[in-house]
């Protein structure tokens, strides 16, 4: 996938697809879609029936492949990646730890060398893609330099950097450098707004107008307020729909909806002998409140959040909703 603010990058960069040279440095900020970009690029390149205009079929074997995450003739040195595919999807509370030090080590450019003198599985074309380049510790440089000093036929690098300056000046003389756009402000916010972001220009100013970043920093907020929900509604007890619906009176209702949703499904499912879906990092809670639920009214509740759900995008008073969907819930859980 490409962005908008990357046509003229992508036409240039296509339009010499028979004459690369051995090695690309794909640069810009940081939350721009670099890497995006350099993936689409390398499913161009690996096509078998590429258009006319150098881009992919999207539907030869080799797309195949790429939409299914990969291809035997694409190597990816992306410690971000693997920590990323290794984090535990859900598990919010826990957070997974993120590798402070993800660098790229030497092993992994050693391991490339029998990449490299494999035979190539289809088009005679292997592409390397290293991403975040500066990630390389020193030896994994070093190693890597002498790759690009001597390099393969058929062989492709696409090295993709946030930092070019904190690449050894070696390595940046060895690639041809392609600085990568950044989107307008305008740009920027009509691609937000199409992915659905509300209020997406207070995120891209925080982002400093880096898109893909903005979109991870609404996306953690979201998480925040979810959390900051759940958490509320945990002891039944404790709950307040009063005071809970009147703090939460500027809150987006269908989101607030489509929480409650996800919580009754899990706790019905655990109540019913399932799995655990949506929430992971309330597990202990859900475990401990579906022992203590009776199915009617659960299923009225799920009926009830659904009717709201329906005419959420009119509400007459998204407050007092609320309020009655909280009394329902305190209820629903207090009766034996
Ligand atoms: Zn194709």
């Amino acid at each position: 996938m490409i962005y908008p603010w990357q046509a003229d990058n992508w036409n240039q960069l296509l339009a010499r697809r028979g004459s690369l040279p051995h090695a690309l440095l794909l640069h810009g900020r940081k939350g721009i879609g670099k890497l995006d970009f350099a993936y689409a690029f390398a499913n161009a390149l690996l096509c078998e029936q590429p258009r006319h205009d150098g881009s992919a079929c999207g539907a030869c074997p080799a797309c195949n492949w790429f939409s299914q995450g990969g291809h035997p003739d694409l190597w990816v040195i992306d410690p971000e990646r693997e920590v990323d595919a290794g984090a535990e999807e859900g598990a919010e509370t826990a957070k997974p730890e993120k590798k402070t030090s993800s660098q790229i080590k030497v092993e992994a450019i050693r391991e490339l060398a029998d990449f490299i003198n494999l035979s190539s599985h289809q088009s005679g074309l292997r592409i390397i893609l290293i991403h975040p380049a500066e990630a390389m510790n020193v030896q994994a440089a070093n190693a890597l330099l002498k790759t690009l000093e001597e390099p393969t036929p058929g062989t492709l690098f696409l090295l993709v950097t946030h930092h070019l300056q904190h690449l050894l000046p070696t390595i940046r003389s060895r690639c041809q450098k392609i600085p990568l756009a950044s989107p307008s402000r305008e740009q920027a916010s009509a691609w937000l707004a199409l992915q659905g972001v509300a209020e997406g220009d207070v995120y891209l100013a925080q982002a400093g107008y880096a898109p893909l970043e903005a979109v991870k920093l609404a996306d953690e907020e979201g998480q925040a307020r979810r959390r900051e929900f759940l958490g509320g509604i945990a002891d039944p007890d404790k709950v307040d729909p009063i005071g809970m619906a009147e703090s939460l009176k500027s809150a987006d209702l269908a989101e607030v909806v489509g929480w409650l949703q996800k919580w009754i499904y899990d706790l019905l499912s655990l109540r019913l002998g399932g799995r655990l879906r949506y929430q992971a990092d309330f597990e202990a809670t859900l475990r401990t409140l579906a022992d203590k639920i009776a199915l009617g009214p659960v299923l009225d509740f799920q009926r009830e959040l659904t009717a709201v759900r329906q005419t959420v995008s009119h509400p007459l008073n998204s407050q007092l909703v609320l309020e009655q969907l909280l009394f329902s819930y305190r209820n629903l859980i207090r009766s034996p």
